[in-house]
């Protein structure tokens, strides 16, 4: 197998093309990729709400902590009755037991990634899982 995969999502703008799920938990802007990457150790959702849109349900994970990426855009995530304003550059974890929600600002379109990951499976941090390999790096091989 090969050691990398690759997917093209397209802009992030026509996330709106993609629907995830059946009614109740039926959305539009909603793309998973982790199949399409092989991914064995995350779940990935590419998310887009337009202005106004958002959840309207609350869930919440058996094992699986989210890191919440904002891309663009400004809304709000709920958490346990608790609302955290997210723009651009927010990065929000929650923990399995959260109770959560998401909207976008009724002015603002939100567009963010979703990263899941079963809570405490880190077993290192980046650079000491890391290591330096020897060679002249060339491109296009
Ligand atoms: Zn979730």
């Amino acid at each position: 197998m090969s050691a990398v995969t690759a997917f093209h999502a397209g802009p992030w703008v026509q996330l709106q093309s993609h629907v995830f799920g059946k009614p109740p938990l039926h959305k539009q802007g909603k793309l998973f990729v982790a199949d399409r990457l092989g991914a064995t150790g995350t779940e990935i959702s590419l998310n887009r709400l337009e202005a106004g849109d958002g959840y309207p349900f609350l869930h919440r994970h058996h094992a699986h902590e989210e890191v919440y990426l904002v891309i663009d855009g400004r809304g709000e995530i709920l958490v346990d009755g608790r609302s955290i304003p997210v723009a651009a550059g927010s990065v929000v974890r929650i923990a399995p037991e959260g109770v959560r929600s998401i909207r976008a600002a009724t002015d603002s379109p939100l567009t963010y990634a979703c990263i899941q990951a079963v809570a405490g499976s880190l077993i290192s941090r980046t650079v000491e899982d890391g290591e330096l390999v020897p060679g002249p790096v060339v491109w296009g091989a």
